[in-house]
């Protein structure tokens, strides 16, 4: 099989997905694209579980940190943080509130550029902001500055790996090998064969 057909991606419903009732249509969502459901699990994440899978993503505390303050920014408001990486720090603390408040989907999509597939479909970090036509756009309501109120974590439904090196990293922290399914799905053929064979009689 071809390199790009190959690559793979980590998707998290969180638990306000699986509150909301969205599972089917989250996954309806990723599903009808054509990449492959390659990994499946219904859990209830640990701390540890939860800590590592951000970690895992060297930078991570500064770069949420620095999202959400030039949220802020934008909007003309000012942020309650001064230091990314403190802010990074707090929004890891309630990560770990919301994601181990119940049970997730933790998935594995594969096919050619899965991360910017799936990352396109779910919508930006901010609900508020995200484009319509996405998950997080469509289906849910929260901002940067209603999880600030409320000291806690913004409900966005989903996770989805930022690029190719993260996805390898996070699939490790929940998937093992053996639970990766390899196999060929029918339509693969139309989307990725050279020439439509075996259409017309
Ligand atoms: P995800 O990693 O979940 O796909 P993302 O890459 O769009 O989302 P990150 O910047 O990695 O966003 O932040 C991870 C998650 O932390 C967000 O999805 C959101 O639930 C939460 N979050 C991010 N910034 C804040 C914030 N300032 N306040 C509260 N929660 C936040
Ligand atoms: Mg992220």
């Amino acid at each position: 099989m071809p390199i790009e057909q190959r690559e793979r991606t980590l998707v998290l419903i969180k638990p306000d997905g699986i509150q909301r009732s969205l599972i089917g249509e989250i996954i309806r969502r990723y599903e009808q694209t054509g990449l492959k459901l390659v990994g499946l699990k219904f859990l209830i994440p640990s701390e540890k579980t939860v800590k590592e899978h951000y970690l895992s993503n060297e930078g991570w505390l500064k770069s949420v940190g620095e999202k959400s303050m030039a949220a802020y920014e934008k909007k003309c408001l000012k942020s309650p943080y001064q230091d990314p990486v403190k802010c990074g720090e707090d929004v890891l603390g309630r990560l770990i509130k919301y994601l181990t408040s119940g049970p997730m989907v933790v998935m594995v999509w594969q096919g050619n550029e899965a991360v910017g597939v799936i990352r396109k479909i779910s919508g930006g970090t901010e609900p508020l902001t995200s484009d319509v036509g996405t998950i997080r756009g469509d289906l849910t309501i929260d901002s940067y500055a209603l999880g600030d109120t409320d000291e806690r974590a913004v409900r966005n439904l989903i996770h989805a790996s930022g690029s190719v090196g993260e996805a390898e990293k996070e699939i490790k922290i929940w998937f093992q090998d053996e639970e990766i399914l390899k196999y060929r799905l029918v339509q693969e053929s139309i989307l990725y064969d050279v020439n439509l064979d075996g259409i017309l009689e």
